[in-house]
C-alpha cells in the first residue's frame, strides 16, 4: 500500500492511497454496511452512484452470520458481495465488547455469546485476523480491547498494554496467512488502533510503541464512545502528532458531518460512522442549511427535493412530499432514498473538503460549511 501526501493546509492532510483494490483519495468517508450491505437497501451499484470509495464491513457480524468459511469459499467479500474497490474490515473488538454477551477477558482472547443464536464463542488476535484474511478485505484492523469513555486510569493502562501485545500477535499472523497458497488477499495491510481513553499521556505512550511496529495506517480508537466533543478534538490534538505524517490515520467510529471537519483539521485522513444511513432510515436528512425531518406535517405538499441542486439519486427524480409519502406508508423505497441522499451528502462534503485542501482554502471552507449547516430547517 502506497500513501502519497498531495497538499497540506496546517496539519490538514490531502492523501492518495494506492491499494490492490484502487486508490482511495483522502481525506475520506467509509460507508458502513455491517453485514456486507448498507442498511436501508443499499446496492453496490447504488454505492458507485453515490460516490462510495471504501466499504466498511463488520467482522464480528459475518463471523457470525453467514461465516467467513462460507465467504472465503465463495472467493472473498469482494466477490461476494459484487463490489471491486477497497473494503475495510474492522477486527470485531468492538461488537464483541459492547454488543455479545461478553464472559471474560483474557490475555489469550475474549469469550463470548453469539447474539444472533447464544452459541460460546473465542475470539483473540489471532481468531480476528483469521477471519478478516478470509474475507480478504483491503485493510484489516488489529484486534483491541476499547474500554468505556469513562474508565479508570488504573483500568485503562493494563487494558492498553495487553492492547499492544496483542497487536504484536496481530501483525505476526497476518504475515503468515499472507504467505500462504490460498489467501484470498495476499497484500492484506493491518492498521494498528491506538487506545488510552481521555487520558493524553497513555495515548501518547501507547501511539509511540505502535509507530515503532511500522504498521501501513494508524487508528484512533475509543473516541466518540460516551466522552464530550471538546474531549476528544483534545484527545485528537495531543495524540495526532506522534503518529506518522507518512501514513493514513483513521478516527473509528466519528462521526457528524462538524466532527469530521474537526478531525480533517487536526491531520485525520479516514473516517466511518453509522448516523448517515441510522439518521436517514428515521427521515432525519443532512443539507447545507441544516438538518431535516422529513415526517414534519410542513413537508406533507413540499414538492421540492431534499435539497436544491444536490446530485443524490433521491433528488434528482424525487419530492420531499412523496418520499414522506412512502415513509409513512412504511415503503421500503422511502427508507432506500432517506439512506442514498444522506450517504451522498457526506460522500460530497469529503470530495469539497479534499477540493478545498488542494487549493488552501480548507479553513475558510470549514467556517462556511458549519455555519450554514447550523441553520435548523427541523
Ligand atoms: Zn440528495
Amino acid at each position: 500500500m502506497k500513501y502519497k501526501v498531495l497538499a497540506t493546509e496546517g496539519r490538514a492532510k490531502r492523501a492518495e492511497v494506492e491499494t490492490v483494490h484502487g486508490t482511495i483519495q483522502t481525506p475520506v468517508f467509509m460507508n458502513v454496511g455491517t453485514v456486507a450491505a448498507i442498511k436501508g437497501a443499499v446496492s453496490t451499484e447504488d454505492l458507485e452512484r453515490i460516490g462510495t470509495q471504501v466499504e466498511l464491513s463488520n467482522t464480528y457480524h459475518l463471523h457470525v452470520r453467514t461465516g467467513d468459511k462460507i465467504i472465503k469459499q465463495l472467493g472473498g467479500l469482494h466477490k461476494f458481495m459484487s463490489w471491486n474497490k477497497p473494503i475495510l474490515t474492522d477486527s470485531g473488538g468492538f461488537q464483541v465488547f459492547s454488543l455479545a454477551g461478553l464472559r471474560k477477558i483474557r490475555e489469550e482472547g475474549v469469550t463470548f455469546h453469539s447474539h444472533i443464536d447464544g452459541r460460546k464463542i473465542f475470539m483473540g488476535p489471532e481468531e480476528s485476523i483469521q477471519i478478516q484474511s478470509n474475507l480478504g478485505s483491503t485493510i484489516a484492523m488489529a484486534f483491541d480491547e476499547c474500554p468505556p469513555a469513562l474508565a479508570e486510569k488504573e483500568y485503562v493502562r493494563p487494558s492498553v498494554e495487553r492492547t499492544t501485545r496483542w497487536l504484536v500477535r496481530c501483525k505476526a499472523e497476518l504475515d503468515r496467512l499472507n504467505a500462504l497458497d490460498d489467501t484470498v488477499n495476499k497484500e492484506q495491510v493491518l492498521f494498528g488502533i491506538n487506545q488510552g481513553a481521555i487520558f493524553p499521556d497513555i495515548r501518547i505512550e501507547h501511539a509511540k510503541r505502535i509507530v515503532d511496529m511500522d504498521l501501513d495506517g494508524y487508528a484512533i480508537g475509543g473516541l466518540a464512545v460516551g466522552e464530550s466533543h471538546e474531549q476528544m478534538y483534545y484527545i485528537l490534538d495531543e495524540t495526532v502528532p506522534y503518529l506518522p505524517q507518512n501514513k493514513p490515520v483513521y478516527l473509528m467510529g466519528v462521526g457528524t458531518p462538524a466532527n469530521i471537519l474537526e478531525g480533517v483539521e487536526r491531520g485525520v485522513d479516514f473516517f466511518d460512522c453509522v448516523y448517515p444511513t441510522r439518521n436517514g432510515r428515521h427521515a432525519h436528512l443532512y443539507t447545507n442549511h441544516g438538518k431535516i425531518n422529513l415526517m414534519n406535517a410542513k413537508y406533507e405538499t413540499d414538492d421540492r427535493p431534499i435539497e436544491e441542486g444536490c446530485g443524490c439519486p433521491a433528488c434528482q427524480r424525487y419530492s420531499r412530499a412523496y418520499i414522506r409519502h412512502l415513509l409513512k406508508a412504511k415503503e421500503m423505497l422511502g427508507m432506500r432514498l432517506c439512506v442514498l441522499h444522506n450517504l451522498y451528502f457526506y460522500n460530497q462534503m469529503m470530495k469539497e473538503i479534499r477540493d478545498a485542501i488542494d487549493c488552501g482554502c480548507f479553513a475558510m471552507y470549514k467556517k462556511h460549511k458549519l455555519a450554514s449547516m447550523e441553520e435548523n430547517l427541523e
